[in-house]
């Protein structure tokens, strides 16, 4: 069976993503012998792949055990943090021990979490089965929770020890989920890749090992230049100050997905606006999110209010609005002296 191998450069914290077909019941996790393992997935994963994760910890000479969270972004919170925690101290998780997340990014960034602060830190390994999270969240070290507040509010940066990706688990997946992730797919080629971008165009957005091990080599290079998000990592929120107003606005009825996808559709039409980058590129840009079944356009929302929901996006800077910008297929720049007027036009152009 093919397989990609990925490296995360970061010192003695280096790791690698596995990439491949029918990984998970292989002995294919390294340095798990003799370790006590809490496989912890959310219940729509846990009875698809439980087993196989199980069988394939076992071969690697680990103890296994497991706990099942609730699925779904409501129970991303403090309490399930406490509760997989408990499980650990049930299942006798000493400081040598690890937590495997299995499942999207909810399960990997909560569970990240848990080890981050069970025992003041223990090991964690990330078998992500979303393509979101394949992409994404699974790698670069972030993990957390929400707050009643906002999302993603408490967390921690905690590097797993590896990230095993069998793109088998894709099948199951909710067409709308692959969508989902497809959108943060499309984001690598427009801020840093224009061959991804292309190759993504030829295929019609059909999502493969070799698309996904070129995201992860992308995001590894990134996390690896900036860890904790003081500098190039901005770039990967692209599309997302826009995103997160209307995903917010629409109290996250419009999924993470198809909310950046309109965030990029509306950065594309500022940077044109700007005369940075040229009106072919928004299109191919356009075209391609329209491809994959995105959408680049909202409804029921009034321009004013999502420039206003952009300024609560905590991934703002201390006082002007910072954002991320297109230059060609495959480059972006960071502007924040773009004008108020310009930007409220090109929301209201989005908007019916
Ligand atoms: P994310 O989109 O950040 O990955 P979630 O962790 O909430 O967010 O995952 C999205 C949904 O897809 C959840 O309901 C989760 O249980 C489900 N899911 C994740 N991976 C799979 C899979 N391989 N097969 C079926 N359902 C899955
Ligand atoms: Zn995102």
């Amino acid at each position: 069976m093919p397989h990609d191998k990925v490296r995360v450069e970061l010192g003695r914290r280096s790791y690698n993503i596995e990439i491949g077909e029918q990984l998970l019941d292989k002995a294919v996790f390294y340095k798990t012998e003799h370790r006590k393992v809490l496989i912890v997935a959310d219940a729509n994963t846990a009875p698809l792949y439980m087993s196989k994760v199980t069988a394939g910890l076992t071969a690697s000479g680990a103890t296994v055990h497991s706990f099942v969270i609730e699925p779904g972004e409501q129970h991303k919170t403090f309490a399930t943090v406490e509760k997989i925690c408990c499980a650990a101290v049930k299942a006798g998780l000493d400081r040598r021990s690890l937590m495997v997340a299995l499942g999207g990014g909810v399960t990997g960034d909560l569970t990240g979490f848990a080890a981050a602060v069970y025992m003041r830190g223990i090991g964690f390994i990330q078998v992500p089965t979303s393509l979101l999270a394949m992409v994404d969240s699974s790698v670069g070290g972030k993990t957390g929770a929400d707050l009643p507040e906002g999302k993603n509010l408490v967390g921690a940066f905690h590097q797993p020890e590896q990230v095993i990706i069998d793109i088998g688990t894709l099948d199951t997946l909710p067409p709308e989920e692959l969508r989902n992730g497809t959108a943060e797919v499309i984001k690598y080629g427009v801020i840093m890749d224009s061959e991804l971008f292309a190759q993504l165009e030829t295929v019609n957005c059909r999502i493969s090992r070799e698309i996904i091990a070129r995201c992860c080599g992308l995001k590894a290079r990134i996390v690896a230049e900036d860890e904790t998000e003081g500098g190039i990592r901005a770039i990967l929120n692209y599309g997302h100050t826009f995103g997160h107003a209307v995903e917010l606005l629409s109290n996250f009825q419009l999924s993470h997905g198809c909310a950046i996808a309109v965030g990029m559709a509306m950065a594309g039409q500022l940077a044109v606006a700007a005369g940075l980058w040229d009106e072919s590129d928004n299109k191919r840009q356009q075209r391609l999110l329209e491809t994959a079944g995105l959408p680049v356009r909202v409804s029921g929302f009034k321009p004013a209010d999502i420039w206003a929901a952009m300024g609560r996006d905590k991934k703002k800077s201390v006082n002007k609005l910072t954002l991320v910008v297109p230059v060609a297929i495959g480059k972006v720049e960071l502007h924040n002296d773009l004008d108020k007027t310009m930007i409220l036009e090109v929301i209201g152009s989005c908007c019916d």
